[in-house]
């Protein structure tokens, strides 16, 4: 791979950028830090604090920006419901006026771009697992649409940016990833077993448990990632599942954390989330022709390395990220 690439991420302090910026900064390249520290937080970065080739700046997406870069990655918005449902009209702008000026920027110095797209662009799917060619089944005026529409948003003006003005873009369409810096109060599943586990708490189940996630380990991830924005293949425009085909219920999900936690705490069901999607899984198949990319860490490894993460953490005293009174406007 050539060196010295200058790669702007936004969204870079959040728990996937800080992952990528890791890996960014390992093999050679200059990096540039955009975030608004809604859900990221500073610590996720503190090992690169002063690192020759890191920047950060504190910029919110939603408004314009000048730069010079060869790649650009746009990560920037709230991912776990909590969060983006807390100023759901901040979230759809973060998707939709922040992918418009990350594209306006790659338009104007000729930067590949990477958009982080979801899984959720597919809704409560009716076929599983789902591949890149199914439309989803969303609610447009649901509770979860400002995320799920404003991603959906996102890519299409990618494909526009794409058709209209060549800009060579890339759509990463993610599943549940879960791994190290997860954000303790981040309401996300994995986190919240994680953390009621080690506390000693009850785990709560959300409906009835029976829904399913596939779950895919940050490092993974970032591989797929990299592989997509240096892949030149004819369709390297069109959309890419990143994900762990393993399907897993929330029941399973919870039994394995007790599990590997070593606590045997009951379960506390609470009423499901309106639009909870029911199953989701990946069809991988585009990302291994084209890019030679599976995923390695399987769930129980994955999981074991993240309850080590959290346990250290606790014991430094780490306290939650998110305050309701840092909420950005
Ligand atoms: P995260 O909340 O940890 O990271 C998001 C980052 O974006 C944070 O640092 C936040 O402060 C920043 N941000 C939010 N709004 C911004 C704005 N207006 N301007 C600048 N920065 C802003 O979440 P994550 O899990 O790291 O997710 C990163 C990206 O990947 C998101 O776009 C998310 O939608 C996508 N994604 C994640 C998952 C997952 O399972 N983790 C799954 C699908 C898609
Ligand atoms: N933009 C930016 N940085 C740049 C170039 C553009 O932030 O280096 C923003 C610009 O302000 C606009 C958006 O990206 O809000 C889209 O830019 P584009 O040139 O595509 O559209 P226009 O400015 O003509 O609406
Ligand atoms: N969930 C749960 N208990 C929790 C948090 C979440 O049962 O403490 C369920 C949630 O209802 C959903 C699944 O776990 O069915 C995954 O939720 P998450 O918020 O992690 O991801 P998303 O719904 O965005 O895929």
């Amino acid at each position: 791979m050539s060196e010295n690439h200058r790669v702007v991420v936004v969204g870079g302090v959040g728990f996937l950028g800080s992952h990528l910026i890791d890996r960014l900064i390992g093999d050679g390249h200059w990096v540039i830090c955009l975030d608004n520290y809604f859900t990221g937080h500073k610590r996720n970065l503190a090992h690169l604090h002063n690192h020759p080739r890191l920047e950060t700046i504190r910029h919110d997406i939603t408004e314009p920006i000048l730069l010079e870069a060869d790649w650009i990655f746009n990560l920037a918005c709230p991912a776990s419901p909590i969060h983006y449902q807390y100023n759901p009209i901040k979230t759809i702008k973060t998707s939709v006026v922040g992918a418009l000026n990350c594209l306006g920027l790659a338009k104007r110095i000729g930067a590949r771009i990477l958009q982080a797209s979801t899984s959720e662009v597919y809704g409560d799917p009716d076929v599983n697992p789902q591949n890149e060619s199914y439309w989803g089944r969303v609610n447009p005026i649901g509770i979860r649409s400002c995320y799920d529409e404003g991603k959906r948003c996102a890519e299409a003006l990618f494909m526009d940016y794409h058709r209209a003005h060549d800009v060579d873009i890339r759509i990463v369409r993610i599943f549940n990833t879960y791994g190290p810096r997860m954000a303790f109060d981040d309401g996300r599943v994995v986190s919240n077993f994680i953390g009621q586990a080690l506390r000693g708490q009850p785990l709560t189940i959300y409906g009835d448990g029976k829904q399913t996630r596939s779950f895919g380990y940050v490092d993974d991830l970032i591989e797929g990632f990299i592989r997509l924005m240096e892949y030149t293949g004819d369709d390297c425009n069109e959309p890419h599942n990143i994900g762990n085909p393993g399907e897993f219920s929330m029941l399973e999900l919870a039994e394995l954390v007790q599990e590997l936690v070593g606590s045997n705490q009951p379960l506390d069901h609470k009423p499901a989330p309106e639009d909870d999607p029911m199953q989701r899984r990946p069809d991988i198949t585009r990302a291994k022709r084209n890019l030679g990319w599976e995923p390695t860490t399987q769930l129980r490894e994955g999981l074991e390395r993240t309850i080590e993460d959290f346990r250290a953490r606790m014991r430094s005293g780490e306290s939650s990220s998110y305050s309701r009174r840092r909420r950005p406007r």
